[in-house]
């Protein structure tokens, strides 16, 4: 007979808490799409609690701020942010008992702001058409409240070392065990660069031969970097979220990338309801861009190869988006909306 958990018993399996829940994401080998001579696998971030990658930054950033005495619960941080580092810091946030102000470009979706504020962070909304040093660049302004509030703390992805730090010890060594050792290429995005950095520190160590690449969406600098040694042109814009920059972040090493594929926003969508379509996967937007660059990698190959991407957050954040057939209209990334599907007219 089975034993009854007394009440202060917990499953051997579960997590306790939501911040142990964080990490350890399932990997999933593709089995539909064309894949050429390669094995593709997607490491599942949506599966985080906040539906994204970064849940594992903001435990290991506000962790780390703690441990070197710099915060204590109480105080307010403040972050610029697409959203989901938001996310990831506003759950560690209200389950430690911290204040958190975040300042958002204008382009990130509804559902995100939504869920942050029903996790209690202050939004402050700005625009996302302007860059690095104008008054309303959302980066800017995180820095210039930091200074402004008395004894806030500014958490700063960016250039925070317990970013990148986060991926090399938790994502690296989990993708390393689930793959058997056996992997010869990940493909990432940038957004602040953590991912990048931290998997660059920890596959030079484990895997020298282990070829790191990166997924850039089109009006990014990042490819042009790689492919080029320098950006050719200012950046554009884009509609992707959570990846490509106009600058190199601190936290950004792109020394171990040597293929670099750039995605525009049309092959991003669509790869990602691909990935929905053929896979039964539900990722964001920033997943179509590294799926696709993962496929043009794959198909490239002339030997087999083992290769990791990621389902970086949940498309469920983008179901009045990229998932919605009159959005791809109007944006012009969908010739016409399915007939009989009227009732999207009303989202
Ligand atoms: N995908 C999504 C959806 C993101 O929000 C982010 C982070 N902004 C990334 C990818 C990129 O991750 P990183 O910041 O580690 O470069």
């Amino acid at each position: 007979m089975r034993k009854t958990p007394g009440a202060h018993e917990t499953a051997a399996t579960a997590a306790k808490g939501a911040l142990a829940a964080i990490g350890n994401t399932p990997l999933v080998e593709l089995t539909r799409l064309d894949t050429g001579c390669c094995q593709l696998f997607v490491k599942l971030e949506n599966q985080n609690p906040t539906g994204s990658i970064k849940d594992r930054i903001g435990l290991s950033m506000i962790e780390g701020a703690e441990r070197e005495g710099r915060i204590k619960p109480g105080d307010t941080l403040i972050e610029a942010t697409a959203g989901n580092t938001g996310l990831g810091l506003a759950l560690v946030a209200a389950q430690k008992g911290y204040k958190l102000i975040l300042v958002i470009p204008d382009k990130m979706s509804q559902e995100k702001i939504l869920h942050l504020r029903a996790l209690g962070a202050q939004t402050h909304i700005t625009r996302s058409d302007v860059g690095k040093g104008h008054p309303e660049y959302y980066q800017d302004i995180a820095e210039r409240l930091s200074r402004e509030i008395p004894g806030s703390f500014y958490v700063n992805q960016f250039a925070n070392p317990a970013n990148p730090l986060a991926h090399e010890t938790t994502t690296g060594p989990e993708i390393w065990e689930q793959m058997q050792q056996r992997l010869d290429a990940v493909v990432v995005g940038v957004g602040s660069g953590g991912t990048l950095t931290g998997l660059s520190r920890y596959f030079a160590r484990v895997a020298p031969e282990l070829q790191m690449v990166l997924a850039d969406p089109k009006g990014s600098i990042l490819a042009d970097i790689v492919q080029t040694g320098a950006p050719r042109k200012e950046a554009g814009s884009w509609l992707v979220e959570g990846i490509g920059e106009d600058f190199v972040p601190p936290n950004c090493d792109l020394a171990r990338v040597k293929h670099a594929y750039e995605i525009d926003d049309a092959e991003s969508f669509h790869t990602a309801r691909e990935l929905l379509s053929r896979e039964g996967l539900l990722g964001g937007s920033s997943t179509g861009t590294l799926l696709a660059a993962a496929l043009r990698y794959c198909r490239e190959q002339t030997t087999p190869k083992r290769v990791v991407t990621f389902v970086c957050d949940s498309g469920n954040k983008y179901l009045t988006k990229m998932y919605n057939d009159f959005w791809m209209f109007e944006h012009g990334l969908l010739a016409r909306p399915h007939e009989g599907n009227l009732l999207d007219l009303i989202v």
